[in-house]
């Protein structure tokens, strides 16, 4: 394809969602994901940018369906590397309102950026954090760049942008222009992609909440929850595989989230009970 990705095949589609694994717990989110997918009856390629990950724990991926694409980490400098270590970032930008898990890595979270260099016409990307619940292929008809604000605490959240779902067009002009915008002398993008995208999209367009709806707004603003708009349900912070201390406060979503991780039925989401 292109230096620093290798597909274990062609594309089937000029569209495709697009995740990122880098070890064996994302493996484990992305399943469900694309699970959640395949019961979307998608028309689009499911996608799988992966870093050095155990054949045994891609091969429930390709099960059901992805094109497996072997990426390199992004070629960036060791000043870079070192300041987006895992424990440099955290003690110069604490997580104070959540926690991330152990197996989470925020320099690997800058390889999504590699989905530029795709041989598509239009993508959505989607955290493996995350579940599709409806079909969305509209989003393949929006523009590059559209993202949904990170809301999960009150309204003045809706001046930011999570970068767990978004809209793009692969361009390798694009990917280079990244490329000499992120790895400048002195850069520190606080929160990894998601601080560097919204700064080279200053200007995204807004998706609904209800595309990237985050867990915590089922205990922290639950006037905003309703079950029959969300399209994609988005487990930001602590992951519904792992055992964590809000576990009990989203019982309903890690059941949910466990549904589609089996293979099982999954429960008609319009008809879910609202939190309390
Ligand atoms: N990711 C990964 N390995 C890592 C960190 C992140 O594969 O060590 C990928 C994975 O797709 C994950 C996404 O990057 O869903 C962003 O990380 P995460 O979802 O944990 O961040 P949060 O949504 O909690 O901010
Ligand atoms: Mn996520």
């Amino acid at each position: 394809m292109t230096d620093g990705l290798l597909a274990d095949g062609p594309a089937q589609s000029r569209r495709a969602w697009v995740t990122l694994v880098t070890n064996a717990d994302y493996a484990l989110g992305a399943r469900a994901l694309l699970r959640s997918l395949v019961l979307t009856g998608t028309s689009a390629d499911l996608v799988v940018l992966h870093t050095d990950v155990a054949v045994a724990d891609l091969a429930p991926l390709k099960a059901l369906g992805a094109r497996l694409v072997q990426v390199d980490l992004l070629p960036t400098s060791p000043g870079f590397n070192a300041a987006h270590a895992r424990d440099a970032l955290h003690a110069r930008a604490a997580f104070t309102k959540g926690t991330k898990p152990p197996f989470h890595t925020p320099l690997d979270n800058f390889a999504k950026l590699r989905l530029w260099q795709l041989d598509y016409e239009a993508v959505v990307f989607v955290d493996a954090d995350a579940l599709v619940l409806r079909n969305s292929d509209v989003l393949f008809d929006y523009p590059e760049f559209c993202a949904a604000p990170n809301v999960y605490e009150s309204v003045a959240d809706f001046h930011r942008m999570n970068s767990g779902v978004f809209t793009a067009r692969p361009s390798a002009a694009t990917y280079h222009a990244m490329m000499a915008r992120l790895d400048v002398p002195g850069a520190f993008w606080r929160r990894t992609d998601q601080t560097f995208l919204e700064s080279y999209f200053p200007d995204w367009h807004g998706l609904p909440v209800f595309c990237n709806m985050l867990q915590y707004v089922w205990f922290a603003m639950p006037q905003l929850w309703d079950w029959k708009a969300i399209r994609i349900l988005h487990f930001q912070y602590e992951k519904p595989w792992q055992d964590h201390d809000k576990a009990e406060q989203l019982r309903p979503l890690i059941d949910l989230w466990r549904a589609y991780a089996g293979d099982g039925p999954v429960p008609d989401i319009a008809s879910l009970p609202g939190p309390a």
